[in-house]
C-alpha cells in the first residue's frame, strides 16, 4: 500500500514511523523543513493534567502511555521529568488533585520545602502538584528521529497543490512538476492543512492561534522539571536555555491576536520569570512566533474524511498526542483499527463539521 502523508511536523513524523512499522510504503512531503511549523516552536510538555473532559483526558493519557511504547522501541528525546504544577492555590490546588486522582491520574500534593528541595532555584509556592507522569520532548529532534527509523521516503520544500482524485477515490497528490501517486493520502499539515481539504469538499474550521515562544541563554543545570506557575509555564532544555511561552496557560491560551510584538511579549514574560527564579541571570537569546493548529471547537480532528482513501490529523496539544494518534489512524488506514481504538477516537471524527 503506498502512502503519502502530507506534512513533516511531530503528526506526520509519528505516523510515518507506525505505517512502515506496519509494512506501508509510506512518502511524506513538505512545503518546508520536517518541524518547521507549529512542532519546532512547541514547549514539548506531554500531559494529561491539562484536558476538556474525560474522554479527552483518556485519550491524553493513552498519549503519555504511547510515548512510554515508542521509547521502549527506540531511544528519543523524551525526559520522564514529571511535571510541578502550582497554578493553583489552596482549595483550588486540592480540587484539581482531587478530579486528577479520580480519573485514575497520579496527583502528589508537595509542600513549599519538598518543592524547594526538588527545585532550589524556584521562588517556591505554599504547595505544587506533583504530576510524575508527565514529559518533556525536544520536538525537533523528536521529530528527525522518528522521519529517520521510519525509513520513510521524504520530499521537503515540496509543496502539495491539491489532492488527487479519481473515480471518488485518492489517487495521489499534486507537487511541483508532477504528481505522487498513492492509495492513501494522509493531511498532517497542521494549519495549512484547511486549505487542502477544502479542495476535496472538506470543512476544517481552524481558529487564528497564534503563539509565542522564547529561549533564554544557555545555563548551568538550573531546574529539573516541567514547571507550571501563574506566571506562566518553563523548563530548562537539554542545551542549559529555560523554554517559555509567553502566554500564560499557554495551553488555554485563546487569543486570537497578539496583545504585542514577540520581543516585547518576551521582555515581559523574562521579567515574571525572574520573580520566580530570583538569583538566576536571565535574558532571552530568540524567539519565535507560531500557529497553533486548532480546530474551531478546540479538539483534535481525526479520521477518514472526504474521498476515499483519505485521511486527516489535524489538531492542538500534538505533542501530546502525536503518538497515540499515529498508533490509530496507522491502524484505520490499514484496516486494523480496533474497536476500543474506533470509540477512543470518535468524538474527533472530521464528520462533526461537514455539512449534512
Ligand atoms: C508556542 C507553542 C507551544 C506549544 N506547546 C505544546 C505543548 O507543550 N504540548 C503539546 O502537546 N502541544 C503544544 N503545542 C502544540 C503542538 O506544537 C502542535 O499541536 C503540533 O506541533 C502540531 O503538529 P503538526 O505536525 O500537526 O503540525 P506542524 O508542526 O505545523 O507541521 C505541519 C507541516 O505541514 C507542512 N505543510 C502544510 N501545508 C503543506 C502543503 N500544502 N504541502 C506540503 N507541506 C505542507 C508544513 O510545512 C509543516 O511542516 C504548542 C504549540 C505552540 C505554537
Amino acid at each position: 500500500m503506498r502512502i503519502v502523508i502530507i506534512g513533516a511536523g511531530i503528526i506526520g513524523a509519528t505516523l510515518a514511523y507506525a505505517l512502515t512499522q506496519r509494512g506501508a510504503e509510506v512518502t511524506i512531503v513538505d512545503a518546508g523543513q520536517p518541524a518547521g511549523g507549529a512542532t519546532g516552536a512547541s514547549f514539548g510538555w506531554v500531559n494529561a493534567s491539562f484536558h476538556a473532559d474525560a474522554a479527552h483526558f483518556a485519550l491524553r493519557a493513552e498519549g503519555i502511555a504511547a510515548y512510554r511504547r515508542l521509547c521502549h522501541d527506540l531511544a528519543l528525546p523524551v525526559a520522564w521529568s514529571g511535571c510541578l504544577c502550582w497554578e493553583e492555590q489552596g482549595a483550588a490546588l486540592e480540587a484539581q488533585a482531587a478530579d486528577l486522582t479520580a480519573l485514575g491520574y497520579r496527583a502528589e500534593i508537595l509542600g513549599r520545602a519538598e518543592v524547594k528541595r526538588r527545585e532550589p532555584a524556584v521562588q517556591a509556592p505554599e504547595e505544587a502538584l506533583f504530576f510524575a507522569d508527565e514529559a518533556a520532548v525536544e520536538a525537533r529532534d523528536l521529530t528527525r528521529a522518528l522521519l529517520d527509523a521510519s525509513g520513510a521516503r521524504c520530499l521537503f520544500g515540496c509543496p502539495v497543490t491539491r489532492i488527487a482524485t479519481k473515480g471518488g477515490r485518492v489517487s495521489g497528490v499534486e507537487i511541483p512538476g508532477g504528481v505522487l501517486q498513492a492509495d492513501r493520502v494522509v493531511v498532517a499539515g497542521g494549519t495549512g492543512s484547511a486549505a487542502l481539504l477544502a479542495e476535496v469538499d472538506v470543512a476544517l474550521p481552524l481558529l487564528h492561534r497564534p503563539g509565542v515562544i522564547f529561549r533564554t541563554q544557555s545555563l548551568p543545570p538550573t531546574l529539573a522539571h516541567v514547571c507550571v506557575a501563574p506566571i506562566g509555564e518553563f523548563r530548562q532544555l537539554p542545551d542549559g536555555s529555560i523554554l517559555m511561552p509567553t502566554a500564560v496557560s499557554h495551553q488555554a491560551d485563546d487569543s486570537d491576536a497578539l496583545a504585542a510584538s514577540p520581543d516585547a511579549l518576551a521582555d515581559a514574560a523574562v521579567a515574571r520569570l525572574q520573580k520566580v527564579l530570583p538569583d538566576v541571570p536571565l535574558s532571552w537569546r530568540d524567539v519565535a512566533l507560531a500557529q497553533r493548529p486548532v480546530p474551531q471547537d478546540g479538539l483534535p480532528f481525526v479520521g477518514a474524511c472526504g474521498p476515499d482513501g483519505l485521511f486527516a490529523g489535524v489538531m492542538h496539544s500534538g505533542i501530546t498526542l502525536a503518538p497515540v494518534v499515529a498508533e490509530v489512524l496507522a491502524a484505520q488506514i490499514t484496516g486494523q483499527m480496533t474497536n476500543a481504538q474506533a470509540e477512543m477516537i470518535a468524538p474527533y471524527d472530521p464528520v462533526r463539521f461537514q455539512r449534512a
